[in-house]
């Protein structure tokens, strides 16, 4: 019996990733994931077995690594940023339930709010809520709930999955939520492709962060605090405990 690995592989390339997690894909014998993680990951992967499935069957990529690790197999399980966040690890151990012998080890990564975050400069220094626009696993009335007390506490917030095809106009709702309780003049700013070929950052305001058709799948948006500035070209929360 040998075991799973839940790889978090940072953002983009290899230069993002931890040693931690180049060890765990480099020691196993087969890697399961997204085709476009798997592909992040192509130099550390000639001679394994690499098992790729759509973006939608996550469950069946469990099911894949489980029967892999029970016919002896070490298993690699690739996700984007960190497994933990939005990733695979909480699904991975569910579907695993019935086989407490198989061991899981979770080896973390750089999540997108903090890889963009570096991007765009300081805006994540204090106090900040994460929050996913895709209603996929969540009902929307309770992302309105959450994005309304967020702003409400004047929390920064980073949106993860902050549009797709079918949800253009999650990001536009998500916006008049936040300002019943944050000004449009808030200083914001939104990164694509994080780490990757095209990456972007642009520093808005939250009113422009409305009807923008900039802001894709592959896009992680910042809003700030009421301390949000921007501070030469970079987006900076002040950490409150020094008035400059
Ligand atoms: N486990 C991932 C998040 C998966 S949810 C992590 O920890 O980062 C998918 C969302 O994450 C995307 O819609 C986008 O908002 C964000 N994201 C993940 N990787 C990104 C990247 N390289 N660049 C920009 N946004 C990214």
């Amino acid at each position: 019996m040998k075991k799973i690995y839940v790889v978090g592989i940072g953002p983009g390339g290899q230069e993002f990733m931890t040693p931690q997690a180049k060890k765990a894909i480099e020691e196993s014998d087969t890697v399961v994931g997204y085709t476009v993680y798997v592909d992040l990951v192509k130099d550390l992967t000639p001679g394994k077995e690499v098992l790729s499935t759509a973006m939608k069957q996550e469950v069946d990529r469990c099911k894949l690594c489980l029967e892999a690790a029970l016919s002896d197999k070490t298993v690699a399980f690739v996700c984007s940023g960190d497994a933990g966040v939005y990733g695979m690890a909480g699904i991975m151990m569910q579907v695993a339930e019935e086989h407490p012998e198989v061991e899981i080890e979770i080896v973390p990564g750089i999540t997108a709010a903090c890889s963009g975050a570096a991007v765009l400069g300081a805006p994540l220094i204090h106090d900040f809520a994460i929050i996913s626009l895709s209603d996929l696993l969540t009902p929307w009335e309770k992302i309105e709930k959450r994005l309304a007390l967020a702003a409400d506490a004047d929390f920064c917030i980073v949106l993860y999955n902050p549009k797709s095809k079918k949800r253009r106009e999650y990001i536009d709702k998500a916006v008049d939520i936040m300002s019943r309780f944050k000004s449009l003049d808030t200083p914001c700013g939104y990164v694509k492709n994080i780490g990757r070929y095209g990456e972007e950052a642009v520093i808005c305001t939250m009113k422009e962060l409305k009807e923008n058709d900039n802001i894709d799948m592959f896009t992680t948006v910042f809003i700030g605090n009421s301390g949000t500035a921007v501070i030469n070209g970079k987006l900076v929360t002040p950490r409150g405990y020094r008035n400059v």
